[in-house]
C-alpha cells in the first residue's frame, strides 16, 4: 500500500505556484487577487475559508474576505457577486457553500463572471468540461487528478467507481474521468442513495472515489485487493480527547480498507489538501487570463 500523501503533493504544487508567480511577476504580470465570500458562521466553512486565504499569502497572492452575516438577502449577496464582476483587481473569487436555506445557491453560481469563477461551479464553466474545452475544473475533482498524476497512477481502461453525485465532486469527477487523456479513460460508474447492489459495484472497482459524507462508510469488503482508493469524505465527529471538541473522518474506513488498496488517501492530509491547489492553480490561471482572454 502507498499513501496518497496531500500533505506532501500539495507543498510541492504550491512550491511551484509561487515560483510562477514570481516568474510572472518579474515579467510584469499583476500580482494574481482571489476573493472569497463567507456568509454566516458555519464552523467548518470559517476553517475552510481561512485556509484557502493563508495558502494565498503562503505562495505570493492577494486575497480579500468579504464577510456577511446569516441573514444577509440574497439581493445583497447578488450586488457583492457584481461588484467583484467589476472590479479588475480582482482575478477570481469564490462563495464559500453552503449559503443559508433563504439563498439560491444557483442564483449565486449562475451570477459569478465564468471568467472569474475559479470554483468552476458556473454552468459554463461546467458545460465547457463536459465538451473538453478549456474551462476552470472545480478544485476537488481538480486535486484527485492532479494526485494520480503525480503518483503516475495508470487509468486507461480502469473501472473507476465514484459514490456520490454532487455537483462539486462526484458528477465532475465522473466526466473527467471518462474522457478521452490522462488521466480518464476509465470505464466509470457513478453512484448515489438509490444504488442497489452498492458494495458488488465498489468491488469490481479499479479506481474507488469516495463523496457521500457518511464517516467510514466504505469498509475492506467494498475494496478490491489492489483498488486505489480517493477518500473525499470530511465530517467533524465529537471527539472529547480534542481540544476543539471534534476530529475530522472520512468516508473510507482506513485501517480496514489500506492493507488492501494499492493507494489511498488518508483523512485528514489528502484530497482537502489539494482542493486548495485547485484553487490556487484556477486563479493563476484567471490572473493569466489563460482560459479566458
Ligand atoms: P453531497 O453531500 O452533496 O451529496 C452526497 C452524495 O452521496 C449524494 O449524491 C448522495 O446520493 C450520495 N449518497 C448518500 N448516501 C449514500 C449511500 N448510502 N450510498 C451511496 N451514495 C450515497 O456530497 P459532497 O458535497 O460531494 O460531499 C461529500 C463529502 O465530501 C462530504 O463529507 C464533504 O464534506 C466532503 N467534501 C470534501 C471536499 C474536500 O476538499 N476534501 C470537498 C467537497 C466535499
Amino acid at each position: 500500500m502507498q499513501l496518497l500523501d496531500g500533505k506532501a503533493i500539495s507543498s510541492q504544487i504550491k512550491s511551484e505556484i509561487k515560483a510562477e508567480v514570481e516568474q510572472w511577476m518579474a515579467a510584469g504580470g499583476k500580482k494574481p487577487h482571489l476573493a472569497a465570500i463567507l456568509v454566516g458562521q458555519d464552523g467548518a466553512s470559517e476553517t475552510y475559508v481561512a485556509s484557502k486565504i493563508r495558502s494565498c499569502e503562503e505562495i505570493g497572492f492577494t486575497s480579500t474576505l468579504l464577510r456577511f452575516d446569516a441573514n444577509t438577502t440574497e439581493a445583497t449577496l447578488l450586488e457583492a457577486v457584481e461588484s467583484l464582476n467589476n472590479d479588475p483587481d480582482v482575478d477570481g473569487f469564490i462563495v464559500q457553500l453552503p449559503l443559508p436555506a433563504h439563498i439560491s445557491e444557483n442564483k449565486v453560481m449562475e451570477a459569478v463572471n465564468p471568467a472569474k469563477d475559479v470554483d468552476g461551479f458556473h454552468p459554463v464553466n461546467v458545460g465547457r468540461m463536459c465538451k473538453g474545452l478549456p474551462a476552470y475544473i472545480s478544485a476537488t475533482p481538480f486535486g484527485i487528478l492532479e494526485m494520480l498524476i503525480r503518483a503516475g497512477i495508470e487509468t486507461s481502461g480502469k473501472h473507476c467507481v465514484v459514490i456520490g453525485r454532487s455537483q462539486i465532486v462526484g458528477l465532475p469527477m465522473s466526466i473527467l474521468m471518462q474522457r478521452n487523456a490522462y488521466p480518464g479513460n476509465c470505464t466509470v460508474t457513478i453512484t448515489h442513495s438509490k444504488t442497489q447492489n452498492l458494495k458488488e459495484i465498489c468491488q469490481s472497482a479499479d479506481i474507488l472515489i469516495v463523496a457521500l459524507g457518511r464517516p467510514e462508510f466504505v469498509t475492506a469488503e467494498y475494496v478490491k485487493e489492489g483498488a486505489v482508493v480517493v477518500d473525499v469524505g470530511i465530517t467533524r465527529v465529537a471527539d472529547a480527547t480534542k481540544k476543539s471538541g471534534f476530529s475530522i473522518r472520512g468516508d473510507v474506513n482506513f485501517n480496514d480498507v489500506a492493507p488492501k488498496s494499492s493507494y489511498i488517501t488518508p483523512v485528514p492530509g489528502g484530497v482537502g489538501l489539494m482542493t486548495i491547489c485547485g484553487l490556487l492553480t484556477n486563479t493563476l490561471k484567471a490572473a493569466k487570463r489563460e482560459i479566458y482572454s
